[in-house]
């Protein structure tokens, strides 16, 4: 439902959580965080219920913070709100992990075909398919945008994902199909965000994401293709808001 991603010098989880509690007038049942240590330890932390449950739960079980990392806030489409459906979702063995907005449509077939491939999971979501997908595809490609292309062609309905992997501790990825996704520039930070609420408070300069598109987010960079690999010219604007 709501989705926030952030890569830079600040520490991410303040970014998140911040960004997070500013998009919950869009109402959320579950919420989670993924965070990655400069080392390049990947920590997550999720929860079912108010962000006050997510932070509760910070406190109770720390992740080792950095500069890198992507929160959600869920609105159950598929499964239940607990802990176990909330975002994210872990793929190439706990390596990487997902946060989706949206339905995949077509989530059945492409559950049968990773059982059928070994993996086991451990939620109710159409989202966990994708984690797992990306997971697999990285495997092949070592490279997290590469991935994400492999595996956006083969989803159908509607979908904003992010995901970052232990490997790439200053990368975030991020692609759309029929769902918003837009992109705060900063100087030396950039931000991801399900609209720009997510990320308001520290920048106005914002970039748009067209359909089907995919953008990959570094401290000092931001790079858009299409789903065909293509690069794409964005448009930039400045986000008219009295904060
Ligand atoms: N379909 C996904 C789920 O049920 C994402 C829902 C959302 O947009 O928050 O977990």
């Amino acid at each position: 439902c709501g989705i926030v991603g952030y890569v830079g010098q600040r520490g991410s989880l303040e970014v998140l959580l911040g960004g997070l509690k500013r998009l919950e007038y869009r109402g959320y049942d579950s919420a989670g965080v993924a965070v990655l240590a400069p080392s390049g330890e990947l920590g997550t932390a999720k929860k079912a219920g108010k962000l006050g449950n997510l932070t509760d739960e910070l406190r109770a079980h720390p992740v080792t913070d950095g500069h890198t990392g992507i929160g959600h806030t869920r609105w159950a489409t598929h499964g239940g709100p607990t802990d176990e459906n909330a975002h994210p979702h872990l793929g190439d063995g706990g390596k990487l992990a997902l946060i989706h907005n949206g339905i995949i449509e077509n989530f059945s077939e492409l559950k049968a075909e990773l059982i059928e491939r070994g993996h086991s999971f451990s939620s109710e979501t159409d989202t966990e398919i994708a984690a797992l997908l990306v997971g697999d595809a990285y495997r092949e490609t070592h490279d997290l945008t590469a991935a994400m292309l492999a595996v956006v062609n083969r989803l159908e309905g509607a979908f904003t994902l992010l995901a970052v992997h232990a490997n790439e501790p200053d990368v975030v990825v991020g692609a759309r199909r029929n769902s918003p996704l837009v992109v705060g520039l900063g100087e030396g930070e950039n931000f991801l965000g399900s609209d720009v609420a997510a990320f308001v408070a520290y920048t106005k300069q914002a970039m748009e994401i067209g359909q089907d598109q995919l953008v990959t987010i570094r401290p000092g960079s931001v790079d858009v293709v299409d789903f065909a690999g293509s690069p794409v010219e964005s448009r930039r604007f400045e986000v008219d808001w009295d904060a």
